[in-house]
């Protein structure tokens, strides 16, 4: 069996996702709190709660034992491998069989942002929430954002060098008057290019979201936007050749449809290894991000797999239920509490498919 990276890089030039309806979401129309994938938010009495109310009561000797385990299976390849499915595109599949609470890997975002009113409040760089409240240590020298520590800072350094150089007043205005969050993201990775950090097609393997009329125009407008502030920058035009308009729209037509809304649930490491990570309440969302292997899950209303951020962006996939052997791993997009038809709306208008999982087939 190829690796999982050979077949997702195989998987690029496949067909279309077979449960794709041609009508197209509206740009960013999913209501904020549904409409994006998010962490499956604990619908009460599903399995995550069975799971955690054995979980919680184990001893911290117990504890330690999956502490040992755990870091022994992170040495291990993930049990999961890419593959396509019969109706829905590329999957990930288990390799083994997988028991539930088995954390099955993690991933770093390909490109994130933080909110754009908590910059004082969340890590510019790996999203980790300030500890102690705004102002004073950690502040960027430009005084516009915040950085956890140096590793975050000279992390981001590459494009953090890009972006100062240049006067964002405008793009800011004009997200945040209509309340748009991706282009935050486009920029940054246009800033990482320019950095040379990343190449100017490392989002090409993911699904692109379909688009209508409307919403291209808008992208265009985007576009301007952001190419006059590079050029006013007074970039040269040898290290933006890659900012062309199909690439503006390519990108964000991407980030629409697979970004994660990271909402961090967790202080502690032993908070992961416990199922009552699902039950810990959620702040806010700290920031969007977009992640390759993570994006490749496909959605279900009742699923089997979670994906959880515990102090940072870094996302963690874990077994919510016993998996067997080439069974597929998939996630819920959007809040599992719903009814039937919120979930199908939801999923239609800011996915674009029509969920056909056992559970909205029951008409749960
Ligand atoms: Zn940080
Ligand atoms: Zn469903």
């Amino acid at each position: 069996m190829p690796s999982p990276l050979l077949q997702a890089t195989a998987a690029r030039s496949r067909p279309p996702h077979q449960l794709l309806v041609p009508t197209v979401a509206d740009r960013e129309s999913p209501p904020p709190d549904s409409g994006q994938v998010a962490g499956w938010r604990q619908p009460g009495g599903r399995r995550a709660g069975n799971d955690s109310t054995a979980e919680i009561s184990s001893s911290r000797g117990s504890m330690f034992r999956r502490l040992l385990s755990t870091a022994a299976a992170a040495r291990r390849p993930p049990p999961i491998r890419v593959a396509l499915t019969e109706s829905s595109g590329r999957g990930v599949f288990a390799t083994r069989p997988i028991a539930a609470g088995e954390l099955l890997h993690s991933a770093q975002p390909l490109v994130s942002h933080p909110s754009r009113s908590l910059l004082h409040e969340v890590c510019y760089s790996c999203l980790r929430r300030r500890n102690g409240g705004s102002g004073g240590d950690g502040d960027d020298s430009s005084g516009s954002c915040y950085f956890c520590g140096d590793a975050c800072r000279e992390h981001a350094k590459g494009f953090r060098n890009i972006e100062k150089n240049a006067d964002w007043s405008l793009f800011d205005e004009h997200c945040s008057s209509r309340g748009l969050k991706y282009p935050y993201m486009v920029k940054r990775l246009a800033c990482m290019v320019i950095s040379g950090a990343v190449s100017a097609d490392c989002l090409d393997i993911l699904q692109p979201a379909h688009l209508h009329q409307g919403t291209l125009t808008e992208m265009e407008e985007e576009f301007e936007l952001l190419d006059d502030i590079f050029r006013k920058a007074g970039f040269q035009e040898e290290v933006t050749t890659f900012l062309t308009r199909e690439w503006y729209i390519n990108v964000l037509a991407r980030i629409r449809i697979n970004a994660f809304r990271i909402e961090l649930v967790a202080t502690s490491y032993e908070d992961l290894l416990s199922s009552a990570v699902a039950l810990v309440a959620c702040d806010a969302a700290v920031g969007n991000a977009v992640y390759m292997l993570p994006s490749f899950y496909n959605h279900d209303c009742d699923p089997n797999t979670h994906i959880v951020w515990l102090e940072t962006a870094d996302a963690r996939l874990k077994a919510l239920c016993d998996i067997e052997e080439g069974e597929e791993l998939r996630i819920c997009y959007i809040d599992a509490s719903m009814d039937v038809d919120a979930r199908q709306k939801i999923l239609a208008d800011g996915f674009g498919f029509q969920c056909r999982c056992l559970r909205c087939l029951s008409g749960d």
